[in-house]
């Protein structure tokens, strides 16, 4: 069993006498010393990978983070474990899980409450990730998020509250397993969509792909700014849209000039549900921006939107049928 660390509440202390102004200092192999029973069921070898709170984490250090999990796999670990903090999990997450090839668990967790807090929650949330990354029957599911003695799909989890120890949840579609008692048990057969294909030079490339968030009264300039700021490459767009995947008529023009120039796909920002398809046909909606040469991120959040889009982009240019083809895929249950 492999435990990679990369920082984050689970990983912070604070120094202060008051427990404030916690930090990632942590090491992999103190938080898994730090669990009781683990050294009972696992031969672990633990690797500090980076002690970053997570919103410093990017695309690169993620798939680092991948070629170390394949190759702790291929040295003969049963499953593997990454910790990190909880802020950008749902992100990193479904990013592994896009790339990942192999039918061993990898099981991402981290802590809402530091190390040094009363009820501290980083130890059982790890000892959860680690029953669930040994269990056989977690194999061939892709990447797994442990939280709160739940089981999450990478490309569903979401992070929904700021600060309960609860705040990973799967909008409309629910965790798919528990671990109680120790035993891990799922809801679900082990199904999941097949991994891409890295290319060679992935592991470099890092394409710029911003995500828009509209809001009420948006004229399109933010967008418009981005896409004619001729000193930074554009190689995407992903705009968090009202509702089922709305934006303002003025909006939707800018909508339509960018994606006259690079890929854009339209995502719900609600937090819950999926882009329309046919519903609305006004200026700004699902069926405009499409016509416009938009695509709609289907039941993808914008964050997860954003990464499959990268992770496309990453390859090279993008065209409509690769977008349509792969949000159509990835985009759904
Ligand atoms: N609040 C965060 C966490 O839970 C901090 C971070 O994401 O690094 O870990």
């Amino acid at each position: 069993m492999a435990i990679g660390a990369l920082g984050g509440t689970i990983a912070s202390t604070s120094s202060a006498a008051d427990g404030s102004e916690i930090v990632p200092t942590l090491t992999a192999e103190r938080l898994a010393a730090a669990v009781p029973g683990l050294a009972e069921i696992a031969t672990v070898r633990a690797q500090t990978l980076a002690r970053l709170p997570s919103p410093s984490l990017d695309e690169p250090t993620v798939l680092r983070t991948l070629g170390w999990a394949r190759a702790a796999v291929d040295a003969g670990a049963q499953g593997v474990v990454v910790t990190q903090g909880t802020d950008t999990l749902e992100e990193s997450a479904y990013l592994l899980d896009l790339f990942w090839d192999r039918p061993e668990p990898l099981v991402v967790t981290g802590a809402m409450r530091s190390s040094q807090a009363a009820g501290a929650d980083g130890p059982a949330n790890l000892l959860t990730a680690v029953r669930c990354a040994l269990a056989p029957v977690s194999r061939e599911r892709g990447v797994l998020v442990a939280f709160d003695d739940e089981l999450h799909q990478a490309r569903w989890v979401a992070k929904t509250d700021s600060m309960s120890t609860g705040a990973f949840r799967s909008p409309v579609f629910g965790p798919i397993g528990r671990c109680v008692e120790a035993e891990v048990v799922y809801g679900v057969p082990a199904t999941r969509v097949p991994p891409l294909r890295m290319s060679p030079g992935q592991e470099t490339g890092d394409p710029r792909v911003p995500l828009v968030a509209t809001y009420l009264g948006d004229d399109g300039s933010v967008l418009d700014a981005i896409r004619a700021d001729g000193a930074s490459r554009l190689d995407g767009v992903v705009i968090a849209g009202f509702g089922a995947g709305h934006v303002a008529a003025r909006m939707a023009e800018a909508v339509g000039r960018t994606a006259a120039q690079v890929p854009v796909v339209f995502a719900s920002r609600t937090g819950s549900g999926p882009t329309g398809r046919a519903m609305y046909g006004y200026p700004g909606s699902e069926v405009d921006l499409t016509a416009r040469g938009a695509v709609g991120a289907g039941w993808l959040s914008p964050v997860k939107a954003r990464l499959l889009l990268w992770a496309l982009a990453a390859r090279g240019p993008v065209t409509r049928d690769e977008l349509v083809a792969a949000f159509g895929l990835r985009g759904r249950p």
